[in-house]
């Protein structure tokens, strides 16, 4: 009686099989018509008869209320909308999103992007050497983002937003999300946004004003934060 009660070897074995392949499939690279761009880093392109929404892997650009949102939207727009596009999917999101790398006739969309200084190199998810050296290079040439003396990253600007709603719902000026600085909770250095440090793995500590920030320990970094404590 406990045999029926138990899933056969055999049975196992088939049922394993058909969870990797269906994996397999979902995660097979795929061709379609861009049908659909929702900002720089996120577009939908069709598979199977439906529309799929993909992220783009490895960037993260700036968000429609950000300065070159609606430029990092053009942009991918320009490379892809209403294209065949070839979709090489790494994993799903959180939000059920296909995180992958495009290609639009034969151009990597997310290292465009960075190349354009249109984006920022996602470096919390990957380690990608030549989005890297794209970003260091739109750094450099100070292009897009970087021709702007103080640029948020949208990971900031998402979480400054999220701070400022709580705190004060409409008097806060947009600018207020400038002054967010990141401290290293293990070293205890202080990043401004526009350091390469800003979202170091340790960074998570957040501070809206230096003057809090050495008030809780933290000192700064004199490579991206001047003239601190002067007024
Ligand atoms: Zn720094």
């Amino acid at each position: 009686m406990t045999d029926t009660k138990r899933f056969h070897p055999v049975a196992l074995f088939v049922l394993l099989t058909l969870a990797v392949t269906l994996y397999a499939l979902a995660i097979e690279p795929f061709s379609g018509k861009c049908v659909g761009v929702q900002d720089g880093d996120t577009i939908e392109v069709m598979r199977s008869a439906r529309a799929v929404r993909v992220r783009l892997d490895g960037i993260d650009c700036p968000e429609a209320g950000q300065d070159f949102g609606s430029r990092a939207k053009q942009f991918t727009s320009s490379m892809a909308f209403g294209k065949q596009v070839t979709v090489m999917p790494k994993e799903y999101d959180r939000y059920g999103r296909i995180v992958a790398r495009v290609l639009a006739d034969g151009k990597d969309i997310s290292f465009e992007l960075v190349k354009a200084g249109l984006a920022w190199h996602y470096k919390q998810y990957s380690s990608d050497p030549e989005l890297a050296e794209a970003e260091t290079m739109a750094r450099a040439q100070q292009i897009g983002i970087w021709s702007m003396p103080n640029p948020i990253s949208p990971r900031a600007y998402r979480r400054g937003e999220r701070g400022g709603r709580v705190a004060a719902p409409s008097a806060s000026p947009p600018q207020m999300i400038a002054a967010v600085f990141h401290g290293n909770v293990r070293s205890r250095v202080l990043h401004a946004p526009t350091c390469r440090y800003y979202d170091c793995k340790n960074c998570t500590a957040v501070f809206t004003s230096v003057e809090q920030a050495i008030k809780a320990g933290y000192r700064v970094h004199r490579e991206c934060i001047h003239n601190a404590g002067v007024e």
